[in-house]
């Protein structure tokens, strides 16, 4: 069809409008309004969480450039209030501005409840207002034909078609960050790291310089650095390299004394690490935000290359929605304006500036086309990695740590309180086995005032939890967010930290999902690499890149292909609430889906790992093609 039929099409759909309105048949405008159509969707897939927030005020505006603007203003309260009983009564108007394509020759997994595989999926598209592109119907070839005459044909060849991929937890912001600033993820030296740095600032230049990525796990010494060199190498501008987690940082003499960071420097829930009585420059936890708080913001520009780059990166390796575990407000607005495909699910962290915002937005909603709000991020501990990890019992490598606690439990209860209010779910990371009792305590001791408005919570991953507290994820309805190749870049220093005993409580992912009956996965990039395959086979196969260990790390906590695939798509949309709308291939759902060169339910490990994306399609589009 031309575009020239399209604007004709579109004009009369106009004039319908116009007509339908005058009459009062408000559920034909709402089938012919998709804004509308997407605003209500949006306060059903978020829940309480959306209800919050009005119908988007840019719906209006969209509106009003309509000749009939002021009428359908006058209709919207009625277009609400019957929407949702007249959408699914009266029959779909005509899709002659439409097409509809049949994917076949293929095996589909449709990661439907009963994990059901089709050989073909109809879908239908709409070139003026993709949002409404879905799928149509799944099953055989022959039976879609008959029902779609008019279908268009792909055939692809026999390749196997998944739901789009979806990282449950992930820092999708922080990856087009990372992409900007020096690269320092396997580094096996730490004189490596300085050479890295000064190849990127004799490059790029600046009057800062951040890198992260660096694991002192990788070195022959393994031991934190210090910033001697560093100060030699950059005595002028401020420098900050964070480690490979986030949660530490290495950072020069000049950016210590700008955040005013002095020998006897105090933080709460963080660490300044000293030798000799005197700062090394690594920092732990809070006190890497010291710093951070005075590194220059980055330019809108930057922000957008930033967005872009890891869009990118995400539709190349299968990923269809990422699930950012953590980001300000502000951030939050500038990324809503730049994505392009990708769906974003972000976790405001919880700031002041948050709840500003929070009440700000009940007025002026930000643009919730491809980025959605989903619960609100806290820290309650740190990292294992870097003794931040709340334990019950001492570290086995150092008697005298329990860990840091991040937030006091007073300032917990608060924030509990105001995301139990406002229908927020409460996402915390939570690393070690104390953190998830006081998870769970918090519930349990507000549950009286609670009541029903915990609604999908997620623990962000569970990494150790004491036996006695799993039964509790199914009763408090809690959503256990998990990272299956931490396990296995964890699985070399892990046992040091926790001792024999411990460790067999850590990385239980199996034992999570008989507990909660649902497991999301994730990658939590750039922490590990963004390919969600390695997510799979260390979920599977509980092996790194080398293999190891031959039998998989205590591989009685593995997972099923089925159970991770479901992790990694349907269970991870249900993490988000948005379980109605993608993470499997059914109809009526929006067309995320991804085609693969490997049957990941029949390969090797090595098979899985070396598995090709052939396509990425968010919404029935095309967004990536090998
Ligand atoms: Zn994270």
């Amino acid at each position: 069809m031309e575009i020239r039929h399209l604007v004709f099409l579109q004009s009369m759909n106009n004039i319908l409008l116009y007509i339908c309105s005058s009459l009062g048949l408000y559920a034909v405008i709402a089938r012919r309004l998709p804004t509308w159509q997407i605003s209500i969707r949006r306060s059903q897939s978020h829940g309480v969480c959306a209800r919050k927030f009005k119908l988007a005020e840019h719906t209006l505006e969209e509106i009003s450039t309509s000749p009939f603007a002021p009428l359908l203003a006058m209709t919207r309260k009625g277009l609400v209030f019957l929407l949702p009983l007249l959408l699914y009564t009266l029959p779909s108007y005509s899709q002659s501005d439409s097409t509809i394509t049949i994917y076949h020759n293929a095996t589909i997994y449709s990661v439907d409840s009963l994990f059901t595989k089709y050989d073909a999926m109809a879908i239908v598209e709409y070139p003026l207002n993709e949002k409404k592109n879905k799928i149509l119907a799944t099953g055989q070839i022959e039976k879609l034909k008959t029902k779609y005459p008019n279908a268009i044909l792909n055939n692809v060849k026999g390749k196997y078609i998944y739901p789009g991929f979806i990282d449950a937890h992930c820092h999708f912001f922080g990856l087009g960050v990372s992409m900007q600033i020096v690269d320092l993820v396997g580094t096996k030296t730490y004189e490596e790291v300085l050479e890295r740095c000064k190849k990127y600032y004799n490059t790029n230049k600046g009057n800062y310089l951040m890198g992260r990525g660096w694991d002192q796990n990788d070195w022959p010494k393994k031991e934190y650095p210090t910033n001697e060199q560093l100060n030699l190498l950059f005595p002028d501008i401020p420098v900050v390299l964070k480690r490979i987690d986030g949660h530490a940082a290495l950072v020069n003499k000049k950016a210590l004394a700008i955040a005013g960071i002095k020998k006897g420097t105090k933080i709460k829930g963080g660490e300044i690490i000293l030798k000799d009585g005197k700062p090394t420059g690594v920092l732990i936890d809070n006190a890497v935000d010291l710093v951070m708080k005075v590194i220059p913001k980055m330019s809108d520009i930057q922000i957008k290359l930033a967005v872009e780059q890891a869009e990118k990166k995400c539709i190349s390796v299968g990923l269809t929605s990422a699930v950012d575990a953590g980001l300000e407000m502000d951030t939050i607005y500038k990324i809503a304006k730049f994505l392009r495909d990708i769906n974003v699910y972000a976790m405001p962290m919880f700031t002041t500036d948050f709840i500003e915002s929070h009440d700000a937005n009940i007025d002026h909603p930000i643009d919730y086309d491809k980025l959605h709000l989903d619960g609100v991020k806290v820290y309650i501990d740190g990292a294992l990695g870097s003794r931040g990890a709340l334990l019950l019992k001492p570290y086995s490598d150092n008697p005298k740590s329990y860990g840091l606690e991040l937030k006091s439990y007073k300032e917990l209860q608060k924030i509990f309180l105001w995301c139990a209010e406002y229908g927020y779910p409460l996402n915390a990371h939570c690393i070690g086995d104390s953190a998830t009792r006081i998870y769970f305590k918090l519930i349990e001791e507000l549950k009286p005032i609670l009541k029903k408005n915990i609604y999908k919570w997620r623990i962000e991953h569970a990494q150790v939890v004491d036996t006695n507290d799993l039964h509790k994820f199914k009763k408090y309805g809690i959503i256990p967010s998990v990272q299956p190749t931490h396990a296995t870049s964890d699985m070399y220093w892990a046992e040091e930290r926790l001792g024999k005993q411990r460790v067999k409580t850590a990385y239980a992912y199996k034992d999570l999902l008989k507990a909660a009956g649902v497991i999301a996965l994730g990658t939590d990039f750039p922490v590990e690499d963004v390919n969600p395959l390695y997510t799979f086979t260390s979920a599977v196969w509980r092996m790194d890149s080398n293999e190891f260990p031959k039998n998989g790390f205590q591989i009685e906590n593995a997972l099923t292909k089925e159970e991770a695939l479901r992790g990694m798509t349907i269970w991870a949309a249900y993490s988000v609430n948005a379980e109605r709308y993608t993470g499997s291939l059914e109809p009526n759902k929006q067309a995320d889906f991804i085609i693969f060169d490997t049957d990941l339910m029949n390969a090797t490990f090595k098979q899985c790992r070396n598995a090709k994306v052939i396509g990425t399609y968010i919404r029935g589009k095309r967004v990536y093609s090998r």
